[in-house]
Protein backbone atom coordinates (compact mmCIF):
# COMPACT_ATOMS: atom_id res chain seq x y z
CA UNK A 1 0.00 0.00 0.00
CA UNK A 2 1.69 3.17 -0.98
CA UNK A 3 1.42 6.18 1.62
CA UNK A 4 2.97 8.82 -0.17
CA UNK A 5 1.56 12.30 -0.49
CA UNK A 6 2.00 14.54 -3.54
CA UNK A 7 0.92 18.21 -3.05
CA UNK A 8 0.66 20.55 -5.84
CA UNK A 9 1.24 24.14 -5.13
CA UNK A 10 0.12 26.34 -8.16
CA UNK A 11 -0.72 30.03 -8.12
CA UNK A 12 -4.59 30.37 -8.62
CA UNK A 13 -7.66 27.94 -8.41
CA UNK A 14 -7.75 26.28 -11.98
CA UNK A 15 -4.46 25.96 -12.58
CA UNK A 16 -3.92 22.56 -10.57
CA UNK A 17 -6.64 21.12 -12.94
CA UNK A 18 -5.77 22.36 -15.95
CA UNK A 19 -1.94 21.52 -15.83
CA UNK A 20 -1.58 18.15 -13.90
CA UNK A 21 -5.01 16.68 -13.09
CA UNK A 22 -4.84 13.77 -15.74
CA UNK A 23 -1.46 12.90 -13.74
CA UNK A 24 -2.78 13.83 -10.33
CA UNK A 25 -5.80 11.37 -11.07
CA UNK A 26 -3.15 8.54 -12.38
CA UNK A 27 -1.07 8.87 -8.80
CA UNK A 28 -4.45 8.90 -7.45
CA UNK A 29 -5.23 5.35 -8.80
CA UNK A 30 -1.93 4.48 -7.23
CA UNK A 31 -3.20 5.26 -4.09
CA UNK A 32 -1.14 8.08 -3.80
CA UNK A 33 -2.61 10.84 -1.65
CA UNK A 34 -3.24 13.91 -3.38
CA UNK A 35 -3.27 17.33 -1.69
CA UNK A 36 -4.49 20.94 -3.87
CA UNK A 37 -3.03 24.19 -2.90
CA UNK A 38 -3.44 27.51 -4.11
CA UNK A 39 -0.98 30.26 -3.35
CA UNK A 40 -4.35 33.01 -4.04
CA UNK A 41 -8.18 32.87 -4.13
CA UNK A 42 -7.94 34.03 -7.40
CA UNK A 43 -9.39 37.27 -6.26
CA UNK A 44 -8.75 39.39 -9.63
CA UNK A 45 -10.16 36.65 -11.75
CA UNK A 46 -13.99 37.69 -11.79
CA UNK A 47 -16.32 39.86 -13.38
CA UNK A 48 -19.63 40.18 -11.25
CA UNK A 49 -18.29 40.21 -8.21
CA UNK A 50 -15.62 42.22 -6.29
CA UNK A 51 -12.46 40.84 -5.23
CA UNK A 52 -13.40 39.21 -1.81
CA UNK A 53 -16.53 37.68 -3.71
CA UNK A 54 -14.68 36.25 -6.29
CA UNK A 55 -12.23 34.77 -3.82
CA UNK A 56 -14.65 32.91 -1.54
CA UNK A 57 -16.46 31.58 -4.93
CA UNK A 58 -13.07 30.62 -6.17
CA UNK A 59 -12.35 28.58 -3.17
CA UNK A 60 -15.57 26.76 -2.99
CA UNK A 61 -14.68 25.71 -7.29
CA UNK A 62 -11.64 24.78 -6.12
CA UNK A 63 -12.39 22.63 -3.31
CA UNK A 64 -15.28 20.96 -5.18
CA UNK A 65 -13.02 20.08 -8.15
CA UNK A 66 -10.23 19.06 -5.35
CA UNK A 67 -12.81 16.46 -3.76
CA UNK A 68 -13.16 14.54 -7.28
CA UNK A 69 -9.73 13.27 -6.16
CA UNK A 70 -10.67 12.88 -2.27
CA UNK A 71 -7.75 16.20 -2.12
CA UNK A 72 -7.69 18.18 0.91
CA UNK A 73 -7.55 21.84 -0.58
CA UNK A 74 -5.61 24.75 0.99
CA UNK A 75 -5.41 28.32 0.24
CA UNK A 76 -2.06 30.21 1.31
CA UNK A 77 -3.92 33.33 1.24
CA UNK A 78 -1.65 35.43 -1.16
CA UNK A 79 -2.88 38.48 -2.95
CA UNK A 80 -4.06 36.77 -6.86
CA UNK A 81 -1.95 39.25 -9.17
CA UNK A 82 0.73 40.42 -6.27
CA UNK A 83 2.33 36.62 -5.18
CA UNK A 84 6.02 37.92 -4.38
CA UNK A 85 8.48 35.81 -3.42
CA UNK A 86 9.30 36.91 0.25
CA UNK A 87 9.64 35.65 4.23
CA UNK A 88 6.28 34.62 4.82
CA UNK A 89 4.86 33.38 1.59
CA UNK A 90 8.13 30.80 1.53
CA UNK A 91 7.13 29.99 5.13
CA UNK A 92 3.90 29.35 4.69
CA UNK A 93 4.74 26.96 1.84
CA UNK A 94 7.34 25.13 4.10
CA UNK A 95 4.52 24.77 6.95
CA UNK A 96 1.96 23.25 4.40
CA UNK A 97 4.41 20.75 3.66
CA UNK A 98 5.47 19.98 6.96
CA UNK A 99 1.70 19.59 7.58
CA UNK A 100 1.06 16.62 5.10
CA UNK A 101 4.13 15.28 4.67
CA UNK A 102 4.82 15.93 1.24
CA UNK A 103 7.04 13.16 -0.75
CA UNK A 104 6.52 15.25 -4.08
CA UNK A 105 5.93 18.95 -4.74
CA UNK A 106 4.67 20.30 -7.99
CA UNK A 107 4.49 23.53 -8.96
CA UNK A 108 5.08 25.93 -12.41
CA UNK A 109 7.89 26.50 -14.55
CA UNK A 110 10.92 28.65 -13.04
CA UNK A 111 10.35 30.36 -16.57
CA UNK A 112 6.33 29.97 -16.97
CA UNK A 113 4.24 33.26 -18.70
CA UNK A 114 2.23 34.44 -15.57
CA UNK A 115 4.09 36.66 -13.35
CA UNK A 116 1.98 34.75 -10.71
CA UNK A 117 3.56 31.64 -11.71
CA UNK A 118 6.72 32.28 -11.85
CA UNK A 119 6.95 34.20 -8.24
CA UNK A 120 4.91 30.93 -7.25
CA UNK A 121 7.85 28.97 -8.54
CA UNK A 122 10.74 30.78 -6.62
CA UNK A 123 8.67 30.56 -3.17
CA UNK A 124 8.08 26.80 -3.54
CA UNK A 125 11.30 26.12 -4.79
CA UNK A 126 12.51 27.53 -1.86
CA UNK A 127 10.15 26.50 0.93
CA UNK A 128 10.83 22.64 -0.45
CA UNK A 129 14.45 23.26 0.06
CA UNK A 130 13.76 24.75 3.80
CA UNK A 131 11.43 21.85 4.11
CA UNK A 132 14.06 19.53 6.27
CA UNK A 133 15.71 22.34 8.11
CA UNK A 134 14.60 22.44 12.02
CA UNK A 135 15.62 26.27 12.05
CA UNK A 136 13.11 26.76 9.71
CA UNK A 137 9.82 28.60 11.85
CA UNK A 138 6.77 26.81 11.70
CA UNK A 139 4.88 24.81 13.90
CA UNK A 140 4.98 21.42 12.28
CA UNK A 141 8.07 19.30 12.18
CA UNK A 142 10.45 19.02 9.76
CA UNK A 143 9.98 16.64 6.98
CA UNK A 144 12.71 14.06 6.80
CA UNK A 145 13.95 14.30 3.52
CA UNK A 146 13.67 16.97 0.87
CA UNK A 147 10.37 16.69 -1.33
CA UNK A 148 10.99 15.78 -5.19
CA UNK A 149 10.45 19.08 -7.18
CA UNK A 150 8.38 18.90 -10.49
CA UNK A 151 7.18 21.18 -12.80
CA UNK A 152 4.12 21.77 -15.07
CA UNK A 153 3.84 22.88 -18.49
CA UNK A 154 3.24 26.48 -19.23
CA UNK A 155 -0.38 27.07 -20.88
CA UNK A 156 0.84 27.71 -24.85
CA UNK A 157 4.14 25.64 -24.15
CA UNK A 158 6.42 28.91 -24.23
CA UNK A 159 8.02 31.28 -22.09
CA UNK A 160 7.10 34.56 -21.14
CA UNK A 161 8.31 36.18 -24.40
CA UNK A 162 6.74 33.35 -26.34
CA UNK A 163 9.87 31.98 -26.84
CA UNK A 164 10.25 28.47 -27.61
CA UNK A 165 11.31 25.88 -23.54
CA UNK A 166 13.29 23.20 -23.19
CA UNK A 167 12.09 19.41 -23.46
CA UNK A 168 9.88 18.24 -20.72
CA UNK A 169 11.28 15.51 -19.11
CA UNK A 170 8.81 13.26 -19.60
CA UNK A 171 5.36 13.36 -20.94
CA UNK A 172 2.27 11.63 -18.73
CA UNK A 173 -0.78 9.75 -21.30
CA UNK A 174 -3.46 11.00 -19.40
CA UNK A 175 -6.15 9.64 -22.04
CA UNK A 176 -7.54 7.49 -19.59
CA UNK A 177 -8.52 10.09 -16.99
CA UNK A 178 -8.82 13.12 -19.28
CA UNK A 179 -12.70 13.20 -18.69
CA UNK A 180 -11.99 13.11 -14.80
CA UNK A 181 -9.99 16.33 -15.73
CA UNK A 182 -12.78 17.80 -17.62
CA UNK A 183 -14.98 17.03 -14.71
CA UNK A 184 -12.29 18.71 -12.13
CA UNK A 185 -12.38 22.13 -14.71
CA UNK A 186 -15.87 22.57 -14.76
CA UNK A 187 -15.72 23.40 -11.64
CA UNK A 188 -13.93 26.55 -12.27
CA UNK A 189 -17.10 27.82 -13.69
CA UNK A 190 -16.69 31.28 -13.20
CA UNK A 191 -13.49 31.45 -15.67
CA UNK A 192 -15.57 30.94 -18.66
CA UNK A 193 -16.46 34.49 -18.75
CA UNK A 194 -12.69 35.70 -17.59
CA UNK A 195 -11.03 34.22 -20.37
CA UNK A 196 -13.50 35.43 -22.65
CA UNK A 197 -12.34 39.27 -21.26
CA UNK A 198 -8.59 38.75 -20.92
CA UNK A 199 -7.93 35.89 -23.81
CA UNK A 200 -11.10 36.23 -26.22
CA UNK A 201 -11.07 32.60 -25.59
CA UNK A 202 -14.85 31.87 -26.24
CA UNK A 203 -14.62 28.67 -25.57
CA UNK A 204 -12.71 28.36 -22.09
CA UNK A 205 -13.05 24.21 -21.88
CA UNK A 206 -12.76 23.10 -25.08
CA UNK A 207 -9.21 25.51 -25.62
CA UNK A 208 -7.86 23.69 -21.92
CA UNK A 209 -8.74 20.53 -23.88
CA UNK A 210 -6.85 21.39 -26.83
CA UNK A 211 -3.98 22.10 -24.98
CA UNK A 212 -3.87 18.53 -23.65
CA UNK A 213 -4.18 17.25 -27.49
CA UNK A 214 -1.30 19.65 -28.46
CA UNK A 215 0.86 17.98 -25.97
CA UNK A 216 -0.54 14.21 -26.93
CA UNK A 217 0.63 14.98 -30.64
CA UNK A 218 3.97 15.84 -29.31
CA UNK A 219 4.15 12.66 -27.26
CA UNK A 220 2.54 10.59 -29.50
CA UNK A 221 -0.53 9.85 -27.96
CA UNK A 222 -4.33 11.53 -27.68
CA UNK A 223 -3.88 13.74 -24.70
CA UNK A 224 -0.86 14.46 -22.37
CA UNK A 225 0.64 16.91 -19.90
CA UNK A 226 4.33 17.32 -19.39
CA UNK A 227 6.15 17.46 -16.65
CA UNK A 228 10.10 19.03 -15.74
CA UNK A 229 11.93 17.64 -12.65
CA UNK A 230 14.35 19.82 -10.90
CA UNK A 231 17.55 17.76 -10.45
CA UNK A 232 19.35 20.26 -9.32
CA UNK A 233 21.95 20.54 -6.46
CA UNK A 234 19.00 21.25 -3.69
CA UNK A 235 17.06 18.15 -4.93
CA UNK A 236 16.95 14.56 -4.45
CA UNK A 237 16.78 12.82 -8.01
CA UNK A 238 14.52 10.04 -7.82
CA UNK A 239 12.44 9.53 -10.28
CA UNK A 240 9.10 8.45 -8.19
CA UNK A 241 6.68 9.73 -10.93
CA UNK A 242 7.99 8.58 -13.68
CA UNK A 243 8.90 4.64 -11.87
CA UNK A 244 4.99 4.99 -10.67
CA UNK A 245 3.46 5.95 -13.95
CA UNK A 246 6.28 4.45 -16.23
CA UNK A 247 3.28 2.46 -18.26
CA UNK A 248 1.70 5.88 -19.04
CA UNK A 249 5.03 7.36 -20.65
CA UNK A 250 4.82 7.33 -24.23
CA UNK A 251 7.30 5.08 -25.27
CA UNK A 252 8.75 7.78 -27.75
CA UNK A 253 9.91 9.32 -24.04
CA UNK A 254 13.03 8.14 -22.43
CA UNK A 255 12.33 8.17 -18.42
CA UNK A 256 15.34 10.85 -17.22
CA UNK A 257 17.13 9.48 -14.69
CA UNK A 258 16.07 5.64 -14.24
CA UNK A 259 18.89 4.08 -15.73
CA UNK A 260 16.55 0.65 -15.33
ZN1 LIG B 1 -2.67 30.73 -12.94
Amino acid sequence: MNNKTVLVIQAHPDDTEIFCSGTLALLKEKSFKIVIATMTPGGMGGVTHDEAGTAEIRKKEAALAAEVLEADYFCLEQRDGYVFDNTEARVKVTALIRKVKADIVLTHLPFDYHPDHRATSSIVEAGTILATLPNVPTDETPVKATPLLYYTSPFGFTDNMGRGIPDPSFFIDITSTFEKKKIMLAFHNSQKQVMKLMFKMDDFFGDMSDSDKRLGHMAGVKYAEAFWQNTGAGFLKEPLIQKTLRDFIPVANTIQGDKK
